[in-house]
């Protein structure tokens, strides 16, 4: 039986964090992941670049059934201090947009400054470990794969959560929380594309690749960046952001015109170019793709302007500045960035994220009931609970 004083379960994000601080902290650190290799996730990130924080992180970019819970750790390993480490390591980065930011070169650049930092701590890695089961017995956790039991003081779970299952994602984190008593809050596909409704379907499928920049609404949210028509449905940014608040059968609003006033912009080509066609004036505004579909949907009746009223003027435009989609559903965990939902944070302490009635178990990471909006949150989220758990161990 192999001893160890820390067991890190998941060689992503959050358990290389943390394996890195208890190593660091003079203990005896095992990293363990299903996977060949580390950070499968952090590689595949931001395009290959990984938008690794957000220089405008605070609580508020979370969700979490208890909004509080992620305070403390955020505000104890900061966006600053990951950014401090990547200036470390001489790491080139640069703001994308909306305070993300992402390597200049590769993801690899992560990844290989998590495992040098792994190795300066002593953290050991074993890769490709299959676990068929966890005990706990006078104060000490037992895990065993098909070669071997290792036993172990602490046990840290950062197996993520469901999202793209060919990368290794398994329910692991969240069996585990259940085996020893925590609750597991309903799990969701998150930053994921929304898919159609057959009728919608018929319609925007042949606009796929058209793109806009809008606000996309969903029970009282609202996000400001672009959309994305594909062939399955909505994707881009806004749709993105906006899978987080949407629940099936919930509406998206979208404004396709959030910077202009629709009725005024009418009124001012109708009196420029009275005798210029509605759908023209409005391809001055919206991608023509576009304008062809709403005509089609009878959005708008097409005629020239002049014979436009200021009723059906305000019409037109309370029509874009809030067209209503109604998806049928995500594309699931497939292609979803996060889960949301899972280890319900009332069962672990904010401050080192050590299970409250289970001395020695962690959650970190995604596995937790913290999920963060699209733009680097989610790692800082994975950074600042593994660091946190590491000065705890
Ligand atoms: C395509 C994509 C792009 C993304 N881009 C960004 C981005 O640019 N910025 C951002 O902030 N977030 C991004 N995210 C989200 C981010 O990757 C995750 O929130 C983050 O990786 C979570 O970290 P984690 O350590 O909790 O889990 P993970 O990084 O998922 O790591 C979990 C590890 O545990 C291992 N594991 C799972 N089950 C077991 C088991 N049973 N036994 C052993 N090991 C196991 C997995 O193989 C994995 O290595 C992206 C996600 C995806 C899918």
């Amino acid at each position: 039986m192999q001893q160890w004083d820390v067991i890190v379960v998941g060689a992503g994000a959050a358990g290389l964090m943390c394996a890195i601080e208890a190593g660091n902290r003079g203990r005896k650190v095992l990293l363990l992941d299903n996977g060949k290799r580390p950070g499968r996730k952090i590689l595949m990130s931001g395009g290959g670049r990984c938008n690794f924080t957000n220089i405008y992180s605070s609580p508020e970019n979370f969700l979490s059934q208890n909004k509080h819970f992620c305070k403390s750790a955020l505000s104890r390993y900061t966006q600053w201090d990951f950014i401090a480490l990547v200036q470390k390591h001489g790491i080139a980065y640069h703001e994308k947009t909306l305070g993300q930011l992402f390597c200049d070169d590769s993801a690899k650049d992560i990844v290989e400054m998590l495992l040098s930092e792994a190795k300066a701590a002593n953290v050991q890695l074993a890769l490709q470990q299959q676990i068929t089961a966890v005990s706990f017995a006078d104060g000490n956790y037992t895990v065993t794969t098909p070669e071997l039991s290792r036993q172990c003081q602490s046990l840290v779970v950062a197996s993520g959560g469901l999202s793209l299952p060919n990368l290794g994602a398994t329910a692991f984190g969240f069996q585990l929380a259940e085996q020893f008593g925590l609750k597991v809050l309903p799990l969701r596909a998150a930053l994921v594309p929304l898919t159609w409704q057959p009728s919608d379907k018929a319609v925007f499928e042949e606009i796929s690749g058209v793109s806009l920049p809008v606000t996309a609404e969903a029970n009282g949210t609202l996000f400001p960046e672009d959309m994305l028509f594909t062939h399955r449905g909505l994707s881009g940014p806004a749709i993105l952001q906006i899978s987080s608040y949407w629940q099936p059968g919930d509406n998206v609003i979208v404004n396709m015109a959030p910077d202009t006033n629709v009725a005024e912009f009418l009124a001012s080509q109708q009196h420029a170019h009275p005798e210029q066609e509605v759908k023209t004036a409005l391809a001055k505004l919206l991608p023509k793709r576009l304008v062809e579909k709403l005509l089609a949907l009878s959005v708008f009746t097409n005629q020239p302007l002049k014979a436009l009223n200021p009723r059906t003027m305000q019409q037109l435009a309370d029509n874009l500045h809030a067209y209503v989609f109604k998806p049928n559903g995500t594309e699931g965990y497939r292609t979803a960035e996060v889960t949301i939902g899972g280890v319900d944070t009332d069962y672990l302490s904010s401050k080192t994220m050590e299970a409250k009635q289970q001395p020695g178990l962690y959650f970190i990471g995604e596995v937790v009931d913290v999920t963060g909006w699209l733009g680097g949150y989610n790692f800082q989220w994975a950074w600042a609970s593994g660091w946190c758990a590491g000065q705890s161990l």
